[in-house]
């Protein structure tokens, strides 16, 4: 039953931290208790999933994040490795293609937050080389680069944010605005660099949470030719945290004209889910309760696979 349901419906996701959940407990990629494992991604119709390289700077004595980094895509590197027969690493469209095409999840890998690579511009070339095509430039904490939604709130890119900006556009790279402060996001907006991602970000006109997009962001993304990732997280859907909130929040993207730019981006592995969700596998209820409110099966296929794959492919 769960399987028919999830095959009926294609899937593409912006974030998840199951990489280093991976690389903490020693999950599997291939099957695990979390939000999401291989093996359930391969049972929607086509699957791709963004995943994320991500620690916690306050947990990592100093100087040790970009060992950290490399860890954790050797992590990577190792479960696809082993589950090559369910997935593959994409780093374009014709890859994503490929791959589904061989009843294969497509994996794309990303870095969520620069001091993750030092806050070093000249990292982003070797991470380019590793297939990375999106790096959120803070996590939560201040680093070199800016301001966070949560840390020094009023700080925007600093100079070595914007050598950053620049050089990550030079290699292809998309910035994820997702933990950024405001001014920092409207310092990488007015820098006009090509697309930008919100991985993982809600509408902050329905939960007031600095995580969460203002109107005028999603607008900004939207022109940019980005996308926004809907994410599952209860505390950045607020409301009484159900299916009817989160349906919400896609309706008000969508009366901004987000038809293309709204997407899915769960936070799987890093947060507490809506509604009593366990994972992946309950997306086709989310799915259905969209239809029932009325959108087409063009649109729902946007939201759930073609806009990110137009931005990331
Ligand atoms: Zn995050």
């Amino acid at each position: 039953m769960e399987n028919t349901a999830m095959g009926r419906i294609p899937y593409f996701d912006g974030h998840c931290d199951t990489i280093s959940a991976c690389a903490h407990t020693g999950r599997s990629l291939r099957e695990n208790e979390g939000h999401l494992d291989l093996t359930r991604l391969g049972r929607f119709q086509k699957a791709a999933q963004v995943f994320a390289i991500f620690a916690n700077a306050a947990r990592f004595p100093a100087g040790t994040l970009w060992d950290e980094c490399q860890k954790q895509h050797d992590v990577f590197e190792r479960e696809l490795a082993a589950n090559a027969d369910l997935a593959v690493q994409c780093r374009t469209g014709a890859d994503i293609a490929a791959a589904n095409a061989a009843g294969k999840v497509a994996a794309i890998l990303s870095i969520e937050g620069g001091e993750l690579l030092d806050c070093d511009p000249e990292k982003l070339a070797t991470v380019a080389a590793w297939g990375v095509k999106l790096v959120n430039i803070t996590w939560n904490h201040v680093n070199g680069l800016s301001g966070t939604n949560v840390e020094d709130t009023d700080r925007g890119l600093t100079d070595r944010g914007r050598e950053f900006v620049r050089e990550a556009a030079r290699q292809g790279i998309l910035l994820d605005v997702s933990h950024l402060s405001d001014p920092g996001f409207w310092d990488l907006a007015e820098m006009g660099l090509g697309p930008i991602a919100a991985s993982h970000s809600n509408a902050r006109a329905l939960c007031g949470h600095s995580r969460n997009l203002t109107d005028d962001m999603f607008r900004a993304i939207r022109d940019s030719g980005g996308a926004a990732g809907f994410n599952m997280y209860e505390d950045f859907i607020g409301g009484t945290r159900s299916l009817d909130d989160a349906v919400r929040h896609i309706d008000r993207f969508m009366e901004l004209d987000g038809a293309k730019t709204v997407a899915l981006g769960g936070d799987w592995d890093g947060c507490e889910l809506f509604a009593g969700w366990r994972g992946i596998q309950d997306l086709p209820a989310l799915w259905d309760a969209l239809a029932a409110h009325g959108y087409d099966r063009a649109t729902l296929e946007d939201i759930f696979f073609n806009n990110w794959l137009r931005v990331l492919g």
